[in-house]
């Protein structure tokens, strides 16, 4: 099931009133076990002109969970922030590491 509060848009009007006021950067964490985790970045990306995070709930093996978060980050320019929710562990973080170095090669 579709996540109400993104189908509403709140979050598209969530973070522009907090321009100006020393935020530096807004985020998305956990949503629906991490499945929305991507039109939840795109949704904030409307109504904020800075920097993007994003650190999803973990359910799957830090390999996989680690290529999903570096696909949804690429797909926004702005999002320049990657990390982990609910039940991201050390061996997730390596598995992003690992991801990004890869990468970066
Ligand atoms: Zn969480």
């Amino acid at each position: 099931m579709a996540n109400p509060a993104l189908q509403d848009g709140p979050l598209d009007r969530l973070a522009g009133p907090l321009a100006g006021r020393g935020v530096e950067w807004v985020g998305v964490g956990c949503a629906d076990r991490g499945v929305e985790f991507v039109r939840g970045l795109h949704h904030l990306a409307r109504s904020w002109d800075g920097p993007l995070a994003l650190a999803p709930p973990c359910f799957e093996d830090g390999a996989r969970w680690a290529e999903r978060v570096l696909a949804a980050a690429g797909s926004e320019p702005r999002c320049t922030r990657i990390g982990g929710c609910c039940g991201t562990g050390p061996a997730h973080i390596f598995a992003l590491a690992r991801q990004v170095r890869a990468e970066d090669a």
